[in-house]
């Protein structure tokens, strides 16, 4: 893999980047010269394999060993986000990326999807990444530069989700966060997109990906006639945080293998 150094200086926090897609996205910015601060919310052993994995991804860049760092909080709660802001800008004094990449989801029809369960979700993957965004962008504004936000919504913010309502609910509202925050702050030098993963090989898609003729029911709906991979999100995302994106806001990229272009 190339490197071409476009993250070089910047510091990210990534949320939920124990495995999966978060994992992907440390490793890819430590790749391209960031330093990152890995969240996790569950098993630390997970959020130190990412950060070794980080670490490695720096030196092959040629940098020395960068000062990454994990860092742990529900980010369903909003008390637990402000101890992780006050934890990474007191060890960095600075932050120009933020993703938004923490997500749950789970299943039932919507005439009986539990409300505890709707709340949760909610909670995690829409109140956890305005409340993230409220305090990068405090940070922001509070120093020149600006500083960029990135949403991991869904194809599911646009296709609905049958028997998935919560998630459904909680990407669509994520994709009005972003169009609304980008509009907001455009002037202030603050830019913010979302990456809209199809169906990707990981954890949450446990129904299917290790399972030969699920996994192939699934892609048989994909236009490539694929799944996609963490790494290929990833690519995504740090092009997104890059300058080679300096004009780009308010925007959803969507990363699905062509999901989307049915019934169009
Ligand atoms: P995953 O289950 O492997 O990863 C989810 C990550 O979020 C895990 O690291 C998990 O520990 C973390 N997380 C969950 N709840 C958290 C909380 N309360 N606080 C902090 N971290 C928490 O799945 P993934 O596919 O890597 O998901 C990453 C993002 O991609 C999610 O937002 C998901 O909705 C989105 N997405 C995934 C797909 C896909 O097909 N995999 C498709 C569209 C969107």
């Amino acid at each position: 893999m190339t490197t071409t150094g476009r993250l070089a200086g910047r510091y990210a926090l990534i949320t939920g980047a124990s495995r999966g897609i978060g994992r992907a996205i440390a490793i890819r910015f430590a790749q391209e010269g960031a330093t990152v601060a890995i969240n996790f919310s569950g098993s630390r052993g997970a959020a130190e394999e990412t950060l070794r994995q980080a670490q490695e991804a720096s030196r092959g860049a040629g940098g020395s060993d960068k000062p990454h760092m994990i860092v742990k909080a529900d980010v369903g709660d909003e008390h637990a986000i402000s101890r992780m802001f006050d934890e990474v800008l007191g060890i960095w004094g600075h932050l120009d990326i933020l993703v938004n990449n923490a997500g749950i989801q789970s299943q039932a029809e919507s005439h009986i999807y539990p409300l505890e369960e709707y709340r949760r979700i909610l909670d995690v993957n829409l109140t956890g990444a305005l409340v993230c965004s409220q305090a990068a962008i405090r940070h922001y504004l509070s120093r020149p530069g600006g500083g960029t936000i990135l949403n991991c919504s869904s194809v599911h913010e646009m296709v609905p989700k049958p028997g998935f309502i919560a998630y459904s609910i909680s990407k669509g509202g994520l994709r009005n966060m972003t169009r609304t925050l980008a509009l907001e702050y455009a002037d202030r030098g603050i830019r913010v997109n979302a990456v809209a993963p199809g169906a990707i090989v990981t954890d949450i898609n446990a129904a299917w990906k290790d399972d030969p003729e699920a996994r192939s029911n699934v892609e048989s709906h994909i236009p490539m006639g694929r799944a996609g991979t963490p790494e290929e999100m990833a690519a995504v995302f740090a092009f997104l945080a890059s300058d080679d994106a300096s004009y780009v806001t308010g925007q959803t990229l969507y990363a699905c293998g062509g999901l989307t272009l049915f019934g169009e």
